[in-house]
Protein backbone atom coordinates (compact mmCIF):
# COMPACT_ATOMS: atom_id res chain seq x y z
CA UNK A 1 0.00 0.00 0.00
CA UNK A 2 2.52 2.51 0.90
CA UNK A 3 5.55 2.37 -1.52
CA UNK A 4 8.87 2.46 0.85
CA UNK A 5 11.42 4.99 0.51
CA UNK A 6 14.97 5.31 1.23
CA UNK A 7 16.71 8.93 0.82
CA UNK A 8 20.23 9.56 1.46
CA UNK A 9 21.12 12.60 2.98
CA UNK A 10 24.50 13.41 1.98
CA UNK A 11 24.82 16.76 3.89
CA UNK A 12 27.48 19.25 3.27
CA UNK A 13 29.81 16.17 1.81
CA UNK A 14 30.89 16.02 -1.72
CA UNK A 15 32.04 18.57 -4.00
CA UNK A 16 30.53 18.49 -7.65
CA UNK A 17 32.99 15.81 -8.99
CA UNK A 18 32.67 13.95 -6.21
CA UNK A 19 29.25 13.66 -6.40
CA UNK A 20 28.71 12.65 -9.48
CA UNK A 21 31.69 9.85 -9.20
CA UNK A 22 29.70 9.00 -6.44
CA UNK A 23 25.85 8.61 -8.07
CA UNK A 24 27.71 7.13 -11.06
CA UNK A 25 28.71 4.37 -8.87
CA UNK A 26 25.37 4.38 -6.92
CA UNK A 27 22.87 4.48 -9.56
CA UNK A 28 23.40 1.26 -11.93
CA UNK A 29 23.16 -0.47 -8.66
CA UNK A 30 19.74 0.62 -7.25
CA UNK A 31 17.96 1.55 -11.02
CA UNK A 32 16.55 -2.04 -10.88
CA UNK A 33 15.68 -2.46 -7.58
CA UNK A 34 11.74 -2.50 -7.74
CA UNK A 35 9.02 -1.68 -5.02
CA UNK A 36 11.04 0.83 -3.62
CA UNK A 37 11.45 4.84 -3.94
CA UNK A 38 15.07 5.80 -4.15
CA UNK A 39 16.39 9.32 -3.14
CA UNK A 40 19.52 11.24 -3.16
CA UNK A 41 19.72 14.20 -1.60
CA UNK A 42 22.90 15.93 -2.61
CA UNK A 43 24.56 19.34 -1.91
CA UNK A 44 22.78 22.19 -3.72
CA UNK A 45 25.54 22.69 -6.25
CA UNK A 46 25.47 19.33 -7.16
CA UNK A 47 21.96 18.90 -8.14
CA UNK A 48 22.21 20.37 -11.51
CA UNK A 49 24.79 17.63 -12.51
CA UNK A 50 23.33 15.13 -11.02
CA UNK A 51 20.02 15.43 -12.03
CA UNK A 52 21.48 14.66 -15.52
CA UNK A 53 22.76 11.39 -14.12
CA UNK A 54 19.79 10.16 -13.25
CA UNK A 55 17.78 11.76 -16.25
CA UNK A 56 15.53 8.64 -17.29
CA UNK A 57 15.84 6.42 -14.54
CA UNK A 58 13.74 5.60 -11.17
CA UNK A 59 16.24 7.19 -8.72
CA UNK A 60 15.06 10.71 -7.76
CA UNK A 61 16.53 14.14 -6.49
CA UNK A 62 16.29 15.71 -3.45
CA UNK A 63 17.91 19.17 -1.92
CA UNK A 64 18.20 19.02 1.71
CA UNK A 65 17.00 22.95 2.76
CA UNK A 66 15.38 25.87 1.55
CA UNK A 67 13.98 29.13 2.49
CA UNK A 68 10.14 29.90 1.95
CA UNK A 69 10.29 33.42 0.42
CA UNK A 70 10.13 32.30 -3.55
CA UNK A 71 12.66 35.53 -4.61
CA UNK A 72 14.03 38.73 -3.48
CA UNK A 73 16.77 40.17 -1.22
CA UNK A 74 17.84 37.15 0.66
CA UNK A 75 21.78 36.59 0.20
CA UNK A 76 22.85 33.03 -0.14
CA UNK A 77 19.47 31.97 -0.02
CA UNK A 78 17.93 29.31 -2.29
CA UNK A 79 14.35 29.94 -2.97
CA UNK A 80 11.32 27.03 -3.68
CA UNK A 81 11.22 28.07 -6.89
CA UNK A 82 14.81 27.85 -7.70
CA UNK A 83 14.36 23.67 -6.80
CA UNK A 84 11.18 22.93 -8.67
CA UNK A 85 11.40 21.44 -11.89
CA UNK A 86 15.23 20.96 -10.47
CA UNK A 87 14.48 18.45 -7.95
CA UNK A 88 11.41 16.17 -6.35
CA UNK A 89 12.40 16.06 -3.17
CA UNK A 90 13.34 18.58 -0.04
CA UNK A 91 14.64 17.90 3.34
CA UNK A 92 12.83 20.21 5.59
CA UNK A 93 13.29 20.90 9.46
CA UNK A 94 16.49 18.51 9.98
CA UNK A 95 17.61 18.67 13.45
CA UNK A 96 21.03 19.95 12.13
CA UNK A 97 19.24 22.84 10.70
CA UNK A 98 17.53 23.09 14.12
CA UNK A 99 20.44 23.07 16.52
CA UNK A 100 22.94 25.01 14.23
CA UNK A 101 20.83 27.57 12.39
CA UNK A 102 17.93 28.33 14.88
CA UNK A 103 14.77 26.94 12.78
CA UNK A 104 12.06 26.61 14.14
CA UNK A 105 8.56 24.79 14.21
CA UNK A 106 7.37 28.24 12.69
CA UNK A 107 9.69 28.51 9.96
CA UNK A 108 9.59 24.89 9.13
CA UNK A 109 6.33 25.36 8.64
CA UNK A 110 6.50 28.46 6.65
CA UNK A 111 9.02 26.10 4.50
CA UNK A 112 6.60 23.14 4.37
CA UNK A 113 3.74 25.47 2.91
CA UNK A 114 6.35 27.00 0.52
CA UNK A 115 7.47 23.38 -0.65
CA UNK A 116 4.32 21.93 -1.39
CA UNK A 117 2.80 24.98 -3.02
CA UNK A 118 5.44 24.87 -5.68
CA UNK A 119 4.94 20.83 -6.01
CA UNK A 120 8.12 19.82 -4.10
CA UNK A 121 7.76 17.03 -1.77
CA UNK A 122 8.61 17.81 1.88
CA UNK A 123 10.63 15.25 3.97
CA UNK A 124 9.67 16.67 7.73
CA UNK A 125 12.04 15.93 10.23
CA UNK A 126 10.68 15.37 13.33
CA UNK A 127 12.45 14.21 16.60
CA UNK A 128 13.62 14.48 20.15
CA UNK A 129 16.94 15.35 21.45
CA UNK A 130 18.97 13.18 24.12
CA UNK A 131 18.12 15.08 27.00
CA UNK A 132 14.26 15.44 25.91
CA UNK A 133 14.46 11.71 25.37
CA UNK A 134 16.26 11.73 29.06
CA UNK A 135 13.42 13.60 30.67
CA UNK A 136 11.07 11.02 28.39
CA UNK A 137 9.72 14.02 26.91
CA UNK A 138 9.90 12.18 23.11
CA UNK A 139 6.27 11.94 23.01
CA UNK A 140 5.29 15.38 23.86
CA UNK A 141 8.57 16.54 21.85
CA UNK A 142 7.41 14.75 18.38
CA UNK A 143 3.74 16.06 19.17
CA UNK A 144 4.81 19.51 19.27
CA UNK A 145 7.10 19.17 15.97
CA UNK A 146 4.48 17.13 13.86
CA UNK A 147 1.33 20.04 15.27
CA UNK A 148 3.24 23.01 14.57
CA UNK A 149 5.29 22.12 11.81
CA UNK A 150 2.29 21.33 9.98
CA UNK A 151 -0.17 24.27 11.55
CA UNK A 152 -2.88 25.24 9.25
CA UNK A 153 -0.99 23.32 6.05
CA UNK A 154 -3.63 21.22 3.95
CA UNK A 155 -3.50 17.84 3.53
CA UNK A 156 -0.85 16.76 0.35
CA UNK A 157 -0.37 13.65 -0.52
CA UNK A 158 3.26 14.47 -1.40
CA UNK A 159 4.23 14.96 2.32
CA UNK A 160 6.61 12.79 3.91
CA UNK A 161 8.02 12.75 7.51
CA UNK A 162 11.00 11.13 8.88
CA UNK A 163 11.20 10.47 12.66
CA UNK A 164 14.70 11.16 13.28
CA UNK A 165 15.74 10.98 17.47
CA UNK A 166 18.65 12.94 17.59
CA UNK A 167 20.56 11.37 19.71
CA UNK A 168 20.86 8.51 17.37
CA UNK A 169 22.30 11.08 14.26
CA UNK A 170 25.72 10.43 13.56
CA UNK A 171 26.23 8.66 16.58
CA UNK A 172 26.16 5.62 15.59
CA UNK A 173 23.71 4.69 18.28
CA UNK A 174 20.29 3.88 16.41
CA UNK A 175 16.96 3.42 18.06
CA UNK A 176 15.66 -0.16 18.04
CA UNK A 177 13.33 -1.23 15.84
CA UNK A 178 10.48 -1.65 18.53
CA UNK A 179 11.44 1.98 20.08
CA UNK A 180 11.15 3.80 16.63
CA UNK A 181 8.00 2.05 15.86
CA UNK A 182 6.12 2.95 18.45
CA UNK A 183 6.83 6.53 17.90
CA UNK A 184 5.96 6.47 14.32
CA UNK A 185 3.30 5.11 14.99
CA UNK A 186 2.13 8.27 17.81
CA UNK A 187 3.36 10.12 14.40
CA UNK A 188 0.64 8.63 12.11
CA UNK A 189 -1.80 8.89 15.17
CA UNK A 190 -1.23 12.64 15.24
CA UNK A 191 -1.43 12.92 11.50
CA UNK A 192 -4.67 11.21 11.80
CA UNK A 193 -5.84 13.82 14.35
CA UNK A 194 -4.83 16.45 11.72
CA UNK A 195 -5.76 15.08 7.88
CA UNK A 196 -8.06 11.65 9.32
CA UNK A 197 -7.55 8.11 9.04
CA UNK A 198 -7.40 7.28 5.33
CA UNK A 199 -4.44 10.07 5.03
CA UNK A 200 -2.46 8.65 7.71
CA UNK A 201 -2.65 5.32 6.69
CA UNK A 202 -0.97 6.42 3.37
CA UNK A 203 1.55 8.57 4.69
CA UNK A 204 4.75 7.25 3.90
CA UNK A 205 6.59 8.17 7.77
CA UNK A 206 10.36 7.14 7.76
CA UNK A 207 13.04 6.06 10.50
CA UNK A 208 16.52 8.10 10.66
CA UNK A 209 19.67 7.84 12.64
CA UNK A 210 22.66 5.93 12.18
CA UNK A 211 21.10 3.35 9.85
CA UNK A 212 23.74 0.53 8.12
CA UNK A 213 23.30 -2.00 6.01
CA UNK A 214 24.00 -3.85 9.01
CA UNK A 215 20.89 -2.65 11.10
CA UNK A 216 18.16 -1.36 8.11
CA UNK A 217 16.29 -4.82 8.18
CA UNK A 218 15.29 -4.48 11.96
CA UNK A 219 13.66 -0.84 10.95
CA UNK A 220 11.91 -1.76 7.86
CA UNK A 221 10.80 -5.01 9.22
CA UNK A 222 8.71 -2.84 11.61
CA UNK A 223 4.65 -2.52 10.56
CA UNK A 224 4.45 1.17 10.82
CA UNK A 225 8.26 2.01 9.27
CA UNK A 226 8.21 2.81 5.71
CA UNK A 227 11.82 3.71 5.11
CA UNK A 228 14.77 5.58 6.41
CA UNK A 229 16.13 8.47 5.71
CA UNK A 230 20.15 7.63 5.83
CA UNK A 231 23.25 10.05 6.42
CA UNK A 232 26.61 8.86 6.67
CA UNK A 233 25.72 5.60 5.46
CA UNK A 234 24.59 7.16 1.89
CA UNK A 235 27.83 8.30 1.29
CA UNK A 236 29.17 4.41 1.24
CA UNK A 237 28.18 2.64 -2.14
CA UNK A 238 28.24 -0.92 -0.92
CA UNK A 239 26.00 0.53 2.45
CA UNK A 240 23.84 2.55 0.46
CA UNK A 241 22.96 -0.23 -1.85
CA UNK A 242 22.42 -2.84 0.69
CA UNK A 243 20.30 -0.52 2.78
CA UNK A 244 17.67 -0.24 -0.92
CA UNK A 245 17.74 -4.24 -1.30
CA UNK A 246 17.09 -5.17 1.97
CA UNK A 247 14.29 -2.77 2.34
CA UNK A 248 13.09 -3.81 -0.68
CA UNK A 249 13.38 -7.61 0.23
CA UNK A 250 11.40 -6.98 3.90
CA UNK A 251 8.61 -4.70 1.91
CA UNK A 252 8.05 -7.29 -0.52
C1 LIG B 1 20.46 12.22 8.83
O1 LIG B 1 21.30 13.00 8.42
O2 LIG B 1 19.26 12.49 8.65
C2 LIG B 1 20.88 11.02 9.53
C3 LIG B 1 19.96 10.21 9.98
O3 LIG B 1 22.22 10.83 9.67
P1 LIG B 1 22.96 9.45 10.09
O4 LIG B 1 22.32 8.36 9.26
O5 LIG B 1 24.39 9.66 9.76
O6 LIG B 1 22.70 9.22 11.53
Amino acid sequence: MRVPLIAGNWKMNTNVTEAVKLVGEIRPLIEPISNVEKVVCTPFVSLTAVREMLKGGSVKLGAQNMYFEEKGAYTGEVSPLMLSGLCEYVILGHSERRQCFNETNEIINKKIRAALKVGLKPILCVGESLAQYEAGKTEAVVTDHVTSSLKDIPASDNLVIAYEPVWAIGTGKAATGPQANKVIRLVRKIVAGLYGDSFARNLRILYGGSVTGDNIAEFVGQSEIDGALVGGASLKVDQFVSIVKQTAQAKK
